[in-house]
């Protein structure tokens, strides 16, 4: 199965030159687009800016190693999006530009896509199917509309939707492709180890992934360009084999559960299936924590009157835990986030980025399971919904047809979006419901 983990893509790679035009158009496009901020129009939505690049360079692109053409698909709706969703612009363009190195997953799906992470593990790019970005380009003024008034959505935040065009040798013929990619978030965070990773469709139909005994065997030097661990991304049957629960409380879960349907409800309108719920779970219990000196926690909490940090939401959630006194000397931080507070430190006039606060994301971005479980318990989840944009189409009608010839139509994955919608929020309901030992209490600051 699919690992989440990357080889580098430098100079020599297959995918080099590939991956270079994607992130040199990116880079002059977006940073093109960072004039003033107008309310969107009918247009922005349907306007799409095309860029060529060759070796000598124009008035409009600078010259760039390889020859290539470039189209950026309604620039001011992914920068309005991108606001929405507390991007800031220069750090954007920083990660993934810097050094045009990306690391390329192991394998590709079965849809044939390519999975790159900015160097800095933020960002995914993706390359997509035509008509998966025909459906972004169809129904991007309902997912806008969407992201603006849902503000927790746990639907996946799309940055950017960008197309190469490009010479590319097949069969000693070169031929000009065209390569469709979108850039994403990363789910998970770039400071933290998943300790298991589900990705969930609730469908059982071949839902299981093998379990590999993860051996310390380093030899496969695969991953030797990262310090992330691989991870296997485990299935529905993996989920019911081992009663996987996501532990929250009451009211995280009446959040979750509205948050879940009502994202759903959107993509059961657009026609959308075969999607899934991503989850990352974090188990506290194996993290090593970080045990700052009274001094510093005092400087983080209180600060100067001019230091901003505590007007950082993630710094905020994180030191609520300080209320609690049996954890005063633990504190857990963005690793990244403070370290680059913290280098800006000293002249103390920087300006804050906008730190747009989400509820499934306010906890080290992620959010925190309930304490209430009468048990050690103490996870963070990464919870959103991934590959949503796979139209219903023919071929997953015949699919539907031919498979419940033989099966139960619930066990396929291939049905109509309503009922894929209704069993995905059934299934991960469920999921929720079998925690019977649940025992709320009041004082706890981590029960809710
Ligand atoms: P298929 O259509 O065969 O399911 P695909 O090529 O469309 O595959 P996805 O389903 O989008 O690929 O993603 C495959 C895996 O990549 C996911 O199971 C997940 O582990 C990882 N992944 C995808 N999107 C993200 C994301 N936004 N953040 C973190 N991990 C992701
Ligand atoms: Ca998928
Ligand atoms: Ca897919």
């Amino acid at each position: 199965d699919r690992v989440l983990i990357g080889n580098k893509v430098s100079e020599g790679h297959v995918n080099f030159i590939i991956a270079y035009n994607m992130l040199t158009g990116i880079r002059v496009a977006v940073s093109r687009c960072s004039g003033i901020m107008k309310p969107l129009t009918f247009k922005d939505f349907n306007y799409n800016k095309k860029l060529t690049f060759d070796y000598h360079g124009n008035e409009l692109t600078p010259s760039s190693q390889y020859a290539f053409k470039f189209k950026d698909y309604s620039p001011e709706v992914f920068r309005e999006l991108r606001s929405l969703f507390g991007l800031d612009p220069a750090d954007y363009l920083v990660s993934l530009t810097s050094k045009y190195i990306l690391s390329e997953l192991n394998l590709p799906g079965k849809s044939g896509s390519f999975f790159y992470y900015s160097r800095d593990y933020k960002y995914i790019i993706k390359t997509i199917h035509h008509s998966e970005h025909i459906h972004l380009r169809r129904h991007l003024k309902e997912y806008y509309n969407h992201v603006k008034s849902n503000p927790d959505t746990l639907l996946c935040q799309f940055y950017g939707l960008h197309r190469v065009k490009m010479p590319i040798s097949f069969q000693n013929k070169i031929k000009h492709r065209k390569i469709y990619f979108i850039v994403m978030n990363n789910l998970f965070p770039p400071h933290l180890e998943i300790h298991k990773t589900y990705d969930l469709k609730g469908s059982t139909w071949g839902r299981r992934t093998d379990i590999k005994q993860s051996s310390n065997d380093d030899s496969n030097d695969n991953d030797k360009n990262t310090n992330h661990h691989q991870v296997q991304v485990l299935k529905d049957l993996n989920w019911l084999d081992t009663n996987e629960t996501i532990k929250f409380g009451p009211l995280k879960k009446k959040k979750f559960l509205n948050q879940l349907q009502t994202d759903i409800a959107l993509l059961s309108k657009l026609n959308i299936m075969d999607y899934s719920l991503l989850i990352g779970i974090h188990d506290l219990k194996k993290d090593e924590l970080i045990n700052l000196t009274d001094e510093e926690i005092q400087d983080l909490i209180i600060g100067s009157p001019e230091n901003p940090i505590l007007e950082t939401n993630d710094i905020v959630s994180n030191v609520s835990s300080l209320e609690n006194p049996q954890t005063t000397n633990i504190l857990h931080v963005d690793y990244n986030n403070l370290n680059t507070q913290l280098e800006k430190r000293p002249g103390k006039n920087y300006e804050v980025s906008k730190v747009v606060s989400h509820f499934f994301k306010q906890y080290e971005g992620g959010i925190r399971s309930s304490d209430a479980f009468n048990n050690d318990d103490d996870y963070i989840y990464y919870i959103g919904i991934i590959d949503c944009l796979t139209n219903y189409s023919i071929v997953k009608k015949l699919e539907t047809f031919w498979r419940s010839l033989n099966h139960d139509k619930n066990l396929v994955s291939a049905i109509p979006p309503r009922d894929y919608g209704q069993r995905l929020y059934e299934f991960i309901e469920n999921s929720l419901e079998s925690n019977t030992k649940f025992k709320p209490y009041k004082d706890n600051p981590k029960y809710n």
